[in-house]
């Protein structure tokens, strides 16, 4: 039997507990899911994409469900390369819903082989996304227990006042 492959895309700048939930519940329904960055030159990020995949690789571990790629152009023509039927997303709040619907009846337009598929996040991370965790973490607030530990110490690394903040928290 053919194993079934979802691919999981996102900016993932950076990946927070919320993007790993949704990989997880994928892993219950699909054999493998690939996290796919994309690479958007047009795009600002905080993150470079070897530095998003560097974080993804040490937050997954060795787990051979799960691969992480790096992909560009049309996500469908990835797909099909990967030989996978399925784009898995994310759904937070109602917000989310009018963007997703629209990526993925343009995707279904684009290639009606790939179903997309929408997974709701634990309530624990309605609010989690990962232009939030920016706001906070650069403005010195703790991001801890929203974004897995490699990307807690990356975001440490580019923004010292959180650090200074931890530290004046655990003196006080
Ligand atoms: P994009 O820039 O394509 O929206 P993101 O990295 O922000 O990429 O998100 C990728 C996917 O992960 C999207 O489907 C998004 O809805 C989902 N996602 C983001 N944050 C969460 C969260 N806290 N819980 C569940 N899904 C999430």
């Amino acid at each position: 039997m053919s194993r079934k492959i979802a691919v999981c895309p996102g900016s993932f700048d950076p990946i927070t507990n919320g993007h790993l939930d949704i990989v997880y519940r994928g892993l219950c329904v699909f054999d493998k899911v690939v996290i796919a960055i994309g690479r958007n030159p047009l795009k600002q990020d905080l993150f470079t994409t070897e530095e998003k995949y560097e974080m993804i690789r040490e937050s997954i571990g060795d787990d051979p469900r799960i691969e992480v790629d790096i992909f560009e152009g049309l996500l469908v023509d990835y797909l099909l390369r990967k030989k996978a039927c399925a784009i898995l997303r994310g759904l937070r709040v109602i917000s989310d819903f009018e963007m997703e619907l629209q990526l993925a009846l343009m995707n279904r337009r684009l290639c009606d082989k790939i179903e997309t598929f929408f997974l709701m996040t634990d309530y624990n991370h309605l609010f989690v996304s990962s232009t939030i965790v920016k706001a906070t973490a650069a403005a010195g607030g703790s991001v801890e227990g929203l974004v897995p530990q490699p990307a807690l110490e990356k975001l440490r690394e580019k923004f010292p006042q959180m650090k200074e903040r931890e530290a004046s928290k655990r003196r006080t």
